[in-house]
This record gives structure tokens, sequence and C-alpha cells, in this order.
């Protein structure tokens, strides 16, 4: 007999059985979203040289003392450019955002804060302080600077840093390969009319894609039928080409669960029963490919709703552990806007729900609709899941802890 394990117990056990994956080196710009393998040393200062931060006169700052007061105009200077001549003493140099300072200048006056005048000559109307609106080199990055340390996620600003120091190759932790399928001879994904008896598959294409969002590359490998030597040759296939593996179905107590006929053979497994409600049956272990190595398997339930929730407390999470990510998603304390009424029955609920930031600066949910582990429509609206221990439930006002299912993190 499967015993009932807490969630908590249940994670543990899976995540401290996923080891991180090796690193490999990608051009930056496929590497948005792995995290890095290495520290980050610049090789360059940025800026590389003091710039003007306006558009407006580079001067000398002590010149500008008695403004308003007219300086010559001495020439400009755009971005990309190097002014001709320095400023010197009474003088003026018309600057773009971005160019050089010229020799000689120490301040730059805004071109708002001027005005033209005959002669050859601009009127400042403010005075300015040595440094004002000059962009110091190295005042971004300094050469030589850790920027950033191993472990650190590739955001696109974290891509911007990058690119602006020339680090255009990184060494990165590999994304996870994971092999996503479904099993069950009444699942239908053709097209094809409905014969008595089968559904639409529906738990792959969700999957496949939450795989994605977690920053590991997705492979489908199809609806395997409720056939062992099938689902056999599928697995290790999957086993040699993969990272990890996603099986959905046939995971419970059912007389054509294959899944857990097949793997009990051929797979270190754990059969779990957890005591949470939706996604109570879940499956992990480890399967040898022909390499000797070592592949996770995570056996969710058949049903969309469990699935998903299996997917997002325990699957996921692992996943990101692989490719050494940040594994938990943000949770946050809620406001509860209807009752959430619920029995006892020692498991805690993971109800779905649509969190928002109401007017009250607080976060307020709702729950989307029915709660059956067949009913992916309503939870498909929702961005959340609400915990509600085990008992008699929540009222409008209480405070629930949520999960919010954003990928933010
Ligand atoms: P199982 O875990 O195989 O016993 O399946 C539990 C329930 O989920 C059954 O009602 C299945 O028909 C359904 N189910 C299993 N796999 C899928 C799938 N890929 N898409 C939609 N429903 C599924
Ligand atoms: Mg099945």
């Amino acid at each position: 007999m499967t015993t009932v394990v807490r969630l908590e117990d249940a994670q543990r056990h899976v995540w401290e059985r996923v080891v991180t994956l090796g690193a490999s080196a990608l051009p930056l710009a496929d590497a948005i979203g792995t995290t890095l393998a290495d520290d980050v040393i610049s090789g360059e200062d940025v800026p590389p040289f003091p710039n003007s931060s306006v558009d407006g006169w580079a001067v000398r700052a002590a010149d500008t003392a008695s403004a308003p007061c007219d300086l010559v105009v001495l020439g400009e200077v755009a971005a990309g450019a190097v002014a001709g001549m320095g400023v010197t003493e009474g003088g003026a140099i018309k600057i773009m955002t971005g160019a050089p300072m010229p020799a000689g200048a120490d301040a730059v006056v805004m071109v708002e804060d001027s005005e033209p005048v005959v002669g050859g000559k601009v009127r400042l109307l403010r005075s300015v302080q040595s440094g004002d609106a000059v962009r110091e080199a190295g005042s971004d990055v300094r050469s030589g600077q850790t920027v950033y340390h191993a472990g650190m996620v590739i955001t696109p600003a974290v891509a911007g840093v990058l690119a602006s120091i020339n680090a255009n190759n990184v060494n990165v932790v590999r994304r996870a390969r994971v092999a996503v399928l479904s099993t069950g001879d009444e699942l239908v994904d053709d097209g094809s009319a409905l014969r008595p008896g089968q559904i639409r598959e529906s738990n792959k294409v969700m999957l496949l894609q939450m795989v994605r969002n977690a920053g590991a590359e997705a492979i489908d490998f199809g609806i395997v039928r409720d056939d062992e030597s099938a689902l056999e040759a599928t697995l290790r296939r999957a086993a040699d080409t993969c990272d990890a593996i996603i099986t959905s179905g046939g995971v419970s107590m059912g007389d054509y669960d294959v899944v857990k006929a097949v793997l009990s053979r051929i797979a270190e497994m754990a059969w779990m029963q957890i005591a949470i409600r939706p996604a109570k049956p879940f499956a992990f272990g480890l399967l040898a490919n022909s390499r000797a190595e070592k592949i996770p398997v995570f056996g969710l339930p058949g049903n969309p709703v469990s699935s998903l929730v299996s997917f997002e407390l325990i699957t996921r999470p692992a996943l990101r552990l692989m490719m050494a990510m940040p594994a938990q998603r943000p949770r946050v304390l809620a406001i509860v806007d209807e009752d959430m009424r619920r029995k006892p029955d020692g498991k805690t609920h993971w109800n779905r729900v649509y969190a928002r930031f109401d007017d009250d600066g607080y976060v307020h949910v709702a729950q989307t609709g029915p709660q059956g582990s067949h009913q992916l429509a309503a939870t498909s609206s929702a961005n959340a899941l609400a915990m509600i221990e085990d008992g008699d439930g929540v009222y409008a006002g209480d405070r629930v802890e949520v999960m919010l299912l954003t990928d933010w993190s």
C-alpha cells in the first residue's frame, strides 16, 4: 500500500534527487533565461569615456559662476564623434547626449538652460558645478569588476549589461531537455470525431509550454497507448536523448495504469499519495539510460488540473534546480474576497484563484470557478494557487497564503 506523505516531504524527496546540469557556452542572445555558470569580470569600463548626459553646452563650471553669462561658442561634438578642440576659459562647446567630454570641460549646461545670442556666443542662464551632467568613465561598470557571480539568471537587463561589456559568449548552465508524453487509450489529438469513450488530449500542449516557461527545452514524445512495451520503448528513447521525463496519466490505482507497471519494473521509483488536493497521486524516480546516467522521471496524474498543480508544486522547482535557477515562485499573503469553504479531509487544498492588486494596497483573491480536478476551463483563468489548510476553509476577509503563477521568477 502506498502511504500518504506531506507535500513538503514529497518535495524534499524529489528536489534532493535532481542534480545540476553541466555548463555550455552560448551566444548571448540564446542565453537569456539561463543561469551563469561562471563569474563574469568586466574587461572594460562602462561608459568607456566621460560623456554628457544631456544635450547642452560643455563648459568649465567656474565660468558659469556668475550666470546668466555669455560664453564664446568654440565648436560642437555629437555622439560618436570627438571634439576637435578643447574648452578654454570663457568658451563653450555644443555637446549632444553621449558625446565625449571635450578636454578642459568639467560640466554641461543643458540646452534648456541656454539661449542663443548674436556674435558667436551662447547665453547660459544657470550656473553649474563641476561634474554636473557628466557621466564618468566606469560609473556603470568598472574594468576588473566582478559584474555577476555564477548562479545569476540572465534576464533581459542582465543580457544588456553583458553586451555592454562585450561578453557576447557566456558560459551557462545547460537548459534541461525535457521529454513530455501523455498516456491513455482514451486520448485523441488528431482532430478526428470522438468515438465512444474517447476524449481530447489536453495535458501535453499545456505541459510542453509550462516546461518552456520554466526555462527548459520541451520535447514532444506524443501520446503513448496503455501498452507496456510501447511505453517502455518510448521511455527508454526519452532517457537516452533528454535530461528529464514528464509523463501524465497512469500513476494512480487503476488496472490500466501502465506508467506505474512499467516504471516500477525499469526505474527506481517512489509512488506517492500526497496529502493535497488536487494532485494526490505523484510518482518520481530515476531511470538509467544506455550511458548509465540516471534520468529523473516525473509521473504526473492524468487529470488536467492535477497535472498542472503537481507540475507547479513539485516538477517546475525540480527542473529549475537542475538549471541552477531560483526554484520557488513568489508567495504573498492575500485577502480572500469570497468564502472558500471545504471539509476536513487530512489534505491541504490548493485552490485555483485570480490574484489582483487592489486600490486598498493589498492583494485580493477569488476562486476562478469550480475546483474539480477535470475542470481545466475554470483553472485556466487562475494566476495563483491559494493554500487552504485542512479544516473548514476560509471566509471572505480572511488572509491566505498564495503562490503566484505568473512567470516573474
Ligand atoms: P489516469 O491518471 O490515467 O487515470 O487519468 C485520470 C483522468 O485524466 C482520466 O479521466 C483521463 O481520461 C484523464 N486524462 C489522462 N491523461 C489525459 C490527457 N493527456 N489529457 C486529458 N485528460 C487526460
Ligand atoms: Mg490513464
